[in-house]
């Protein structure tokens, strides 16, 4: 019976009947081999490796610039990525990088379905790993249920307690290599250890080991079941000619072990299908899902049910890939006796090509840019209260505030100059008024943006105009760059 469309039940007998809260079913995963099983555990490896590592790898800058090779440096307000260095007027570059993440995923999904959730979150790494840690301290699948079914005796607290302190190291170790990206990692942690770390350090430490804690050692599958969005999302993204993990049905059905298979052979009967309800498939899944039953957002496609079925087949002598990466269309494709798609031709298809082509755009528009930067750049903001000063002698002032920006790791000599304003001239705040000229000569030290107060006067009687700003660079590198404001006077004003 349908409760939900039931016209007799109020809405107090559907909250009874059909209950708001569904208590967590324990999972207690079987450990497993197989190619998908050692697929995962090179991701993982891959993964933790580059996650715990990456600070400590070094790139020399030169004197002007740190040696991290990846660092977000809030305090300087750069981004560092091995050879490339990202200021904060060239955030676009991380835009697209994130643009680019986000259209990976969508063709990753739409190629092989849910492979993000099922190899390389975080979410399923940490959770893989301390699935493991489960295996090591407790034993497979059958002891970690009688042991979470035992009282709570001594050596079961004992066993608990060291067990949730693994949790906790490594929580910490994931929770305290995060900082590292934000600072010179060795300096960081002399200082973490000290005592003499800023307190932002111990608190996102804090934060980052709770949740790692928390998400990876109890929440698990929950997190990607109800917590996450990416399942919601990525409905949209796949199609009926998407990869995903699929049990074939129509082979497999109707089930039944290879007793009852010999049984029914004896009496003449129809014989069964291909599973021979082993049910591997679930005590090896991480999400504690029964692939049997169709595709389900628990299922995050890690394969681990190809691998036990496929074992379970080798068993009893029956072909592979009653479980497998299918797609919708092939498995009705199959069902009326036609044969599936080759497997290329359903990763590239158009709208794989589609999603790839807009990826691989994006990227090489931003490798152009990172080529074509320019290294020397200004800017200019022109004052506003007042926008203009009346001399005694009748000469007009406006005021700027200039920015010169100097991103190579030396310092430059440069001109700041003036065009298009007839009569002009410019000078800083620390020169006299009187020795005002068009040209006037900055040293910009290494990696910094200078920022300089200008004046521009002009003579008695001028009108307002739009004129250029411009910095050359002097030394045999070269560079320049110019910006375009307007002079205001009186007259401009209606005076
Ligand atoms: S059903 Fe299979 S592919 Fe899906 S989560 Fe479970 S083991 Fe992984
Ligand atoms: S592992 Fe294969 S044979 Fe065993 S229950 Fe699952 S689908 Fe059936």
């Amino acid at each position: 019976m349908n409760l939900a469309h039931d016209p007799k039940l109020t809405r107090a007998d559907h909250s009874e009947e059909i209950g708001f809260y569904e208590k967590r079913k324990g999972v207690f995963p079987r450990g497993s081999d197989g190619p998908f099983r050692r697929l995962k555990w090179a991701i993982m490896a891959f993964c933790l490796i580059v996650y715990w590592g990456t600070p400590w790898l070094r790139w020399n800058r030169g004197p002007y610039a740190p040696d991290q090779a990846v660092l977000v440096d809030l305090a300087h307000r750069r981004f560092y990525m091995f050879q490339i260095e990202i200021w904060p007027h060239e955030f676009y570059f991380v835009a697209g990088l994130l643009i680019m993440a986000g259209i990976g995923l969508f063709l990753v999904t739409s190629a092989v379905g849910r492979a993000w959730c099922g190899y390389a979150c975080p979410q399923t790494v940490w959770t893989d790993l301390f699935q493991h840690v489960d295996r090591l301290i407790d034993g497979d699948r059958n002891a970690q249920i009688r042991l979470q079914n035992a009282p709570w005796t001594p050596a079961k607290i004992a066993r608990r307690t060291f067990k949730w302190g693994v949790y906790l190291a490594i929580s910490f170790l994931t929770g305290g290599a995060w900082i590292f990206y934000f600072a010179d990692a060795p300096t960081l942690q002399r200082e973490f250890w000290t005592g003499t770390a800023a307190p932002v350090a111990y608190a996102t430490t804090a934060v980052l080991t709770f949740t790692t804690f928390w998400l990876g050692g109890f929440m698990r599958e929950q997190v990607c079941i109800y917590m996450c969005p990416w399942p919601r999302i990525q409905t949209a993204m796949l199609d009926e000619r998407s990869l995903t993990v699929t049990y074939k049905d129509w082979r497999g059905e109707p089930r039944g072990s290879v007793k009852a298979a010999a049984k029914r052979a004896e009496q003449g009967l129809d014989p069964l299908g291909d599973c021979i309800d082993c049910k591997q498939c679930i005590a090896v899944c991480p999400t504690g899902i029964d692939i049997r039953e169709g595709p389900q957002i628990g299922c995050i496609t890690c394969a681990l049910c190809i691998d036990a079925c496929d074992k379970a087949m080798a068993d009893v002598g029956r072909p592979r890939g009653l479980i497998d990466y299918f797609t919708l269309e092939d498995a009705d494709k199959v069902k009326r006796g036609e044969a599936p798609t080759p497997v290329l031709r359903t990763i590239f298809r158009p709208r794989t090509l589609v999603y790839f082509g807009v990826w691989a755009g994006i990227g090489v528009a931003m490798l152009f840019l990172l080529g074509s930067r320019t290294r020397l750049d200004l800017s200019v903001a022109k004052d506003r209260n007042p926008e203009y000063v009346m001399l005694s002698k009748g000469e007009v002032r406006n005021g700027f505030t200039v920015k010169l920006r100097n991103m190579e790791d030396r310092p430059r000599p440069v001109t700041l100059s003036i065009d298009g304003l007839p009569g002009g001239a410019i000078f800083t705040d620390e020169m006299d008024a009187a020795l005002a000229r068009t040209v006037l000569s900055v040293e910009v030290p290494a990696d910094t943006t200078k920022r300089m107060r200008v004046y521009a006067i002009v003579p008695k009687g001028a009108k307002p105009a739009e004129f250029l700003f411009q910095i050359k660079a002097l030394d045999k590198e070269g560079g320049q760059d110019s910006v375009r404001t307007t002079f205001t006077t009186a007259e401009g004003n209606g005076q």
